[in-house]
């Protein structure tokens, strides 16, 4: 989509540290991380958020999830890891293409919101 910054990262036509890619995932490393391990893990295809993952469209986010385990394993965050995803303003979201946080590397608060 024109003018969505992870659409851009996706394409490589912006710059990103990027940790994987295939067909239709791409992750790379936040830039302004908030724990040791901070990596997003988005769809290619554009989504805007979670309030739009329908039946035709989960099939990505299923193999994000595939993604993001196979990720933990490759850095070795065997003691635990947490994905997260903001929707929305009362979520905080302030990029609008669908995307996991990975974070990891330090004991993670214990309340979420
Ligand atoms: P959210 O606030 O949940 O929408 O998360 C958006 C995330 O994107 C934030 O953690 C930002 O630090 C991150 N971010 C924004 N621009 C970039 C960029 N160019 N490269 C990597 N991460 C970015």
């Amino acid at each position: 989509m024109e003018d969505c910054l992870f659409c851009k990262i996706a394409a490589g036509q912006v710059p990103s540290d990027k940790v994987y890619e295939d067909d239709t995932v791409y992750a790379f490393r936040d830039i302004n991380p908030q724990a040791p391990i901070h990596v997003l893990l988005i769809p290619k295809q554009h989504i805007a958020s979670s309030a739009d993952i329908t039946a035709e469209n989960s099939g990505v986010v299923a193999h994000i999830f595939e993604v993001a385990a196979e990720l933990a394993k490759q850095l070795d965050l065997k003691d635990g890891f947490r994905i997260v995803t903001n929707s929305g303003s009362l979520g905080c979201q302030s990029v609008l293409h669908l995307h996991f946080h990975l974070l990891s590397g330090r004991q993670l608060q214990d309340q979420m919101g």
